[in-house]
């Protein structure tokens, strides 16, 4: 399009009305050479002008040329390289690079993306470096899981996966949420599989909670754990209840298993549901677990916080034995 501007001009636009990005677009159509903005967006106010959008948006759905060729697929690591640098969580929402821009939930929706990847995309996440995410919830059908089933190798077919399917339904109106906690379905899915021999099983444990003059508060906790048929019962301190599950779990695995040593829970997220009912609600517990090459979430709920965090612990310690071998 011929340029309705005689001079040469660039666009600097902030986002106050949200409309930083479709700004630009419009500018380089009537014939800006230059744009200027940021990564993601930072800026003061609402923002600058998000570069990833507009740069995917040029060479993506108008045809113009901003990058060196083929450099669009680092759009994704150069948005969360910037947000590594600043110290700012990735927005799991931005536009082409967020976790969530791929990301597909409801049932129909994922039956129709496994016949035709078109049907609910708008370009192909792997254009950008990002790629297509299947959330499982109490809003998923089959396809979802099967398709999460096929991303990590488990393999259950057809309606192998209903059991599980009708276990998530099942959990989630007691106050789980799967969402966010992909292992934990990674692991009711596995369990599906046939011949598949969990590296543990927990028989029981107790957790003691103390107060003390000049020591103060501490737990102590005790495992009760068969590992390959041999039984182990093992005791550990923490500075709380949780700390003390997790470090006499480890005790109780760690001849078996020497790489539970590289597990570290990175995060603890409690929430609680149905909070009219005080103390008696349902706790969601969600547990962040990385090694060093790669990070998993489990989840657990119950009436009482202990039992919640323990089966989010425990899904934790299976998934992480199964992926780090
Ligand atoms: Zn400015």
């Amino acid at each position: 399009m011929k340029s309705s501007i005689d001079h040469p001009f660039g666009m600097h636009t902030h986002n106050d009305s949200d409309c930083g990005v479709v700004n630009a677009l419009v500018g380089v159509r009537e014939g800006a050479t230059q744009v200027q903005g940021t990564i993601n967006g930072v800026g003061e106010r609402c923002g600058n002008a998000n570069l990833v959008s507009i740069m995917a948006d040029l060479e993506l759905k108008m045809g113009y040329r901003c990058l060196p060729k083929g450099n669009i697929q680092y759009l994704h690591d150069l948005s969360h390289f910037v947000a590594e640098v600043a110290n700012i969580a990735p927005d799991e929402h931005l536009p082409f690079v967020g976790k969530s821009a791929f990301a597909h939930k409801g049932g129909v929706h994922v039956a129709a993306m496994r016949r035709s990847a078109q049907s609910y995309q708008h370009v192909e996440p792997e254009l950008v470096g990002n790629k297509m995410r299947v959330v499982v919830s109490d809003l998923s059908g089959r396809g979802n899981l099967l398709s999460k089933a096929e991303e990590h190798g488990v393999e259950v077919e057809g309606e192998e996966v209903l059991p599980v399917l009708n276990e998530i339904k099942e959990l989630e109106s007691r106050g789980f949420s799967f969402e966010a906690a992909e292992a934990s379905v990674t692991m009711m899915l596995k369990r599906q599989e046939y011949g598949y021999k969990p590296p543990f099983d927990l028989i029981d444990f107790s957790v003691n909670v103390e107060h003390r003059d000049k020591r103060g508060i501490f737990a102590e906790a005790t495992v009760k754990v068969k590992v390959q048929g041999e039984l182990f019962h093992t005791a550990a301190e923490g500075n709380g209840p949780v700390n003390a599950l997790d470090n006499a779990l480890r005790k109780a695995l760690i001849s078996f298993y020497p790489q539970v040593v590289d597990f570290h829970l990175s995060d603890y997220k409690v929430r609680i549901l149905d909070s009219d009912h005080g103390t008696e609600a349902i706790t969601r517990v969600l547990i962040d677990t990385r090694n060093s090459t790669s990070r998993w979430s489990t989840v657990g709920a119950s009436t009482n916080i202990i039992e919640a965090s323990w089966r989010a612990l425990a899904d934790s310690f299976e998934y992480g034995l199964m992926v780090a071998h």
